[in-house]
């Protein structure tokens, strides 16, 4: 059995629409971000030898860096004479909560490994931590054959 694990972290904010308290206002975290990736024998990029590159699980994280994580349902930051779209992620699901932004993250690395290496029938377990401040934690994993 194989593994690979990239760890990253990126500057976010998001609000949480619906909720009472304090987390319905736009805030930001540093969040941080674990991948772990299990396969029996990872396929190989043939001139590297190298199977997924650390720098593009990686860059999942970082591609959400100094953005607003945002709900499709969240429409004020989805006007581009205000907000600049490059700015602005839309997390799947019905709140940028840390288990849609986990959620993200792993469709983000499944579609990953289907273009690195497709239809070769390798099944990977895979394993996204999110974490959105010091004491909280979210963790999702899938199993996928691609
Ligand atoms: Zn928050």
């Amino acid at each position: 059995m194989e593994t690979i694990r990239a760890h990253s972290h990126f500057h976010a904010g998001h609000r949480q629409l619906d909720y009472e308290g304090k987390c319905a206002w736009v805030h930001g975290h540093t969040w941080r971000g674990r991948f772990t990736v299990r396969a029996e024998r990872f396929p190989r990029i043939e001139k590297l030898d190298m199977a997924v590159d650390f720098g593009a699980l990686k860059g999942i994280f970082k591609f959400l860096d100094h953005k607003m994580l945002i709900s499709a349902r969240d429409t004020l930051f989805q006007q581009p004479e205000v907000f600049d779209p490059q700015g602005v992620v839309v997390m799947p699901g019905e709140n940028p909560s840390v288990e849609n932004v986990a959620l993200y993250c792993l469709n983000e690395a499944v579609d990953l490994l289907a273009k690195l290496f497709p239809g070769e029938g390798i099944d990977y377990h895979i394993e996204v931590e999110i974490q959105e401040t010091d004491n909280n934690f979210y963790t999702m994993d899938r199993q996928v054959t691609i």
